[in-house]
């Protein structure tokens, strides 16, 4: 699955591997109706995506490569009706897989700057905005001016480029190096997210991480602590 899905296709093999194997598993099952895209695009910065499977319509969220055997797996799972975008940085894509299937691009309207600025449903203001009953966007300036997370049944946070799980450090991390717009309001984005009930982090870059509501939130203090240090 990596080889398949490196942005710039540097990720190498002496033994003969069957990719096809790789191509057919994706998109990933990670939990619930989550999956993991692969395909990551040179154009979202290789970027990860995710899909949700929902009977009210699903929900792409970041933009994968437009690969041919992806598309065809999504629409075998019932097409995007959402294409939820974190910021302006990770939308590869995006115009091909809203023609391809018709979804409504979400985004901030503060990273709504060149191609997006067609977006189908700009978000203005602080949010934060139910698109749907389990679909809750919450605004997160920081990494960018219109970044935003989103929480999926009050478990799943999809945090793009605002927060990702550190190896090297252990723990929840945010980029000081890519943070575009402002430090302070990225450390206040990651303390607004201390009430909310998500068990998952499933980040854009760095690794996932999965925790109780109390592991999680002493996670999240720890990191905001790193962060003012
Ligand atoms: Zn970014």
């Amino acid at each position: 699955m990596a080889l398949v899905s490196c942005p710039a296709g540097s990720v190498g093999n002496r033994a003969h591997v069957n990719t096809q194997l790789a191509v057919e598993a994706l998109p990933d099952p990670i939990a619930e109706a989550v999956y993991w895209c692969g395909f990551a695009s040179r154009d979202s910065y290789g970027a990860q995506s995710y899909f949700i499977s929902r009977a009210d319509g699903n929900v792409l969220i970041d933009s994968p490569r437009f690969a041919g055997s992806l598309v065809n797996k999504l629409e075998k799972l019932g097409g995007i009706r959402y294409m939820i975008l974190t910021h302006q940085d990770d939308v590869a894509d995006h115009e091909r897989f809203r023609r391809h299937f018709g979804c409504q691009r979400v985004i901030h309207a503060a990273d709504t700057g060149g191609s997006l600025k067609d977006a189908e449903q700009p978000l203005k203001g602080d949010g934060p905005w139910q698109l749907t009953p389990d679909l809750k966007l919450i605004a997160t300036p920081g990494h960018t001016r219109g970044h935003i997370v989103i929480l999926y049944r009050d478990t799943f946070l999809f945090t793009g480029d605002h927060l990702f799980w550190r190896k090297e450090v252990g723990g929840l991390d945010t980029s000081r190096l890519y943070n575009q717009y402002s430090w302070e309001a990225q450390i206040g984005s990651v303390e607004k997210l201390l009430d909310e009930p998500f068990t998952w982090v499933l980040p854009g870059h760095g690794y996932r991480f999965q925790a109780d509501r109390e592991t999680m939130r002493e996670e999240l203090v720890k990191a905001m602590a790193r962060m003012r240090d």
